[in-house]
């Protein structure tokens, strides 16, 4: 997608200084959610590259993956699969412990959530460290599927996550903040 007709999303993002926490500055991507045009560009831009592959799931991160995530499996007609926090899946889970730009997490997928052999994207809102997305690969991974590649909507450049996914498949991103 040519990168002036990204600009009105470049416009639209927010960056809110000192959250979560000092020295972090977020990304609000409340804007774009909110405008119908937006929303559809930023799908259309994060399922392009992908757009011909035969895809069985997609694995959304939460929370904001979760958004982006679910729209682009039904555009790639595929299902969807929440990677979610610690604690908040009612069935059995496989679970894999990370660091993120700001503090430790962990997260969990259901453990039949991916069959083997199936062929998953990985979806975020944004790529920062790398380490959330690394730790969901591990997930995708261990369930004995394959990852054909990632999708953002954000990429931090300068934080350097990609080389955390370097031995997968493509790893795409809309809009890189360097
Ligand atoms: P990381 O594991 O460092 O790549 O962090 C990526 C995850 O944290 C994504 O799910 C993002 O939603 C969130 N995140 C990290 N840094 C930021 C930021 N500066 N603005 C908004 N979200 C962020």
């Amino acid at each position: 997608m040519q990168a002036n007709l990204l600009e009105p999303l470049r416009i639209a993002i927010r960056d809110v200084p000192d959250f979560p926490q000092k020295g972090i500055l977020f990304k609000d991507i409340t804007p774009v959610l909110a405008d119908p045009h937006l929303m559809k560009l930023a799908i259309d831009g994060m399922v392009e590259p992908f757009a011909g592959l035969k895809i069985d799931k997609v694995v959304g991160i939460d929370a904001r993956g979760f958004i982006f995530g679910s729209m682009i499996a039904q555009r790639l007609n595929a299902g969807f699969v929440p990677v979610r926090k610690k604690g908040k899946l009612p069935w059995k889970t496989i679970g894999v412990d990370y660091s993120l730009e700001y503090g430790t997490n962990r997260v969990e997928m259901h453990v039949d959530a991916i069959q083997p052999g199936e062929k998953v994207l990985l979806a975020d809102d944004l790529l920062a460290t790398g380490g959330t997305a690394a730790a969901a690969l591990h997930l995708i991974l261990q369930a004995g599927a394959e990852l054909l590649g990632s999708t953002f909507f954000i990429e931090l450049g300068f934080l350097k996550g990609r080389t955390q996914l370097d031995s997968t498949g493509p790893v795409h991103s809309l809009l890189n903040f360097g």
